[in-house]
């Protein structure tokens, strides 16, 4: 650690204190990935031509452990980390999740509010372990459902895994008091797009968020191409042409997700534009992996080793300023580079909707 870090942690971000990294953006999002492993192939994420039985996930003895995910949860809100995100991999292919919801439930905020904890979760589970998460203190949860037609939806998750299933998850989310449960649609041109409508009224009636997000070439296995982006306004223009829609004010700096209400008050929708409207200048997102690196940006070549310090038996104060530092030199904006060297992007006129 240099000298540099020491200067004080003070935050014109969004008026809390906390440390800024290079771009000015403060440190209020922790995504916590519990397993590397998922027992669906959705092609854009973990196609089966590539993650096959041969397929090497990571040793046991390599994944964090819930104590150390705990430890590391609790620095990173004391560095002003406000909310929790549970992911993987499916998170619920991880025994014993609810035992690790529960021990990051009680974590307070450096204002002492309660941190704010969310799963995102492909469903196929959740019949079983919706009310034991509830029960261990899981506020909110965010199901990935990119089709309600059954053929699409086999073909989506490449497992041939039936839609009814994830939808009684997402019943059963509701149930444990989990609503409103919000709906991830990830869509790729010429695939599931004419699923658009029929997913919207659905989430009108039940009552569910529904969130578009655009296509992302993450990773290096999918095969991602700018022609296969749906742009989100594209989604919200064919939504608003059914069920008219008015934009809503974002909740806080930082969030991704632009929204829109329905004129009939019958709930809301998102998009997370992240291709055509890329929002790094807002991005507060942190990603601990499963190995526990710590990445500073979806899409980093690479990540900081907090394991080996962690077992290497680092006081919590040594974490803090490793971590701090980490936050400190960060600059990344890929999203933001990716739309400048991209001329091919669609001209957007979002805001013009419903407004
Ligand atoms: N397995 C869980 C699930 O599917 O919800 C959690 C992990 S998954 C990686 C988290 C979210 O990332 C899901 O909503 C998924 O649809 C989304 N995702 C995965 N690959 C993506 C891609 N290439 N572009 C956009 N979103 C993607
Ligand atoms: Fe698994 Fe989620 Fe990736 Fe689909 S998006 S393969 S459910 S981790
Ligand atoms: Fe954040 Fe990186 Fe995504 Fe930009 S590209 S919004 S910096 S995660």
């Amino acid at each position: 650690m240099t000298e540099t870090f020491a200067e004080p942690a003070a935050t014109t971000f969004d008026g809390r204190d906390g440390r800024l990294d290079r771009f000015g953006r403060a440190l209020r999002d922790l995504r916590i990935s519990v397993t590397d492993r998922c027992n669906f192939r959705c092609p854009y994420c973990m196609p089966k031509e590539v993650f096959g039985r041969d397929y090497a996930f990571l040793p046991r003895d390599e994944i964090l452990r819930f104590e150390e995910i705990r430890r590391l949860a609790a620095i990173f809100v004391s560095l002003g980390v406000r909310k929790l995100r549970v992911t993987g991999g499916e998170p619920l292919v991880r025994h014993d999740l609810p035992e690790l919801v529960a021990m990051l439930a009680p974590l307070r905020t450096s204002d002492d509010e309660p941190v704010d904890i969310a799963l995102t979760t492909n469903g196929s589970a959740l019949r079983r372990l919706a009310r034991p998460l509830a029960e261990a203190g899981l506020r909110r949860i965010t199901v990935s459902l990119d089709s309600l037609d059954d053929e699409t939806f086999r073909r989506m998750n490449g497992v041939n895994f039936p839609v009814e299933r994830v939808l009684d998850g997402i019943a059963a989310a509701r149930e444990a008091g989990l609503a409103p449960v919000k709906i991830n649609v990830v869509l790729r041109r010429g695939l599931n797009e004419s699923s658009i409508l029929s997913l919207a009224a659905w989430a009108r009636d039940e009552g569910h968020i529904l969130r578009f997000i655009e296509y992302m070439d993450v990773g290096t296995t999918n095969g991602w191409r700018l022609d296969d982006v749906v742009p989100a306004a594209e989604v919200v223009a064919t939504i608003d042409a059914a069920w008219p829609t008015e934009p809503i004010e974002a909740g806080y700096r930082g969030e991704v997700a632009r929204r829109w209400r329905y004129r009939d008050g019958r709930g809301e929708i998102g998009g997370i534009a992240s291709v055509t409207q890329p929002f790094c200048g807002d991005c507060t997102r942190s990603r601990l992996s499963a190995e526990g690196q710590l990445y500073t940006c979806l899409f980093s070549a690479s990540g900081h080793d907090l394991r080996g310090p962690l077992r290497g038996g680092a006081s919590d104060a040594e974490l803090r300023a490793l971590i701090e530092g980490i936050w400190f030199a960060r600059a990344d904006r890929y999203s933001e580079l990716r739309a400048a060297a991209t001329e091919r992007l669609p001209k957007i006129e979002m805001f013009a909707l419903g407004g």
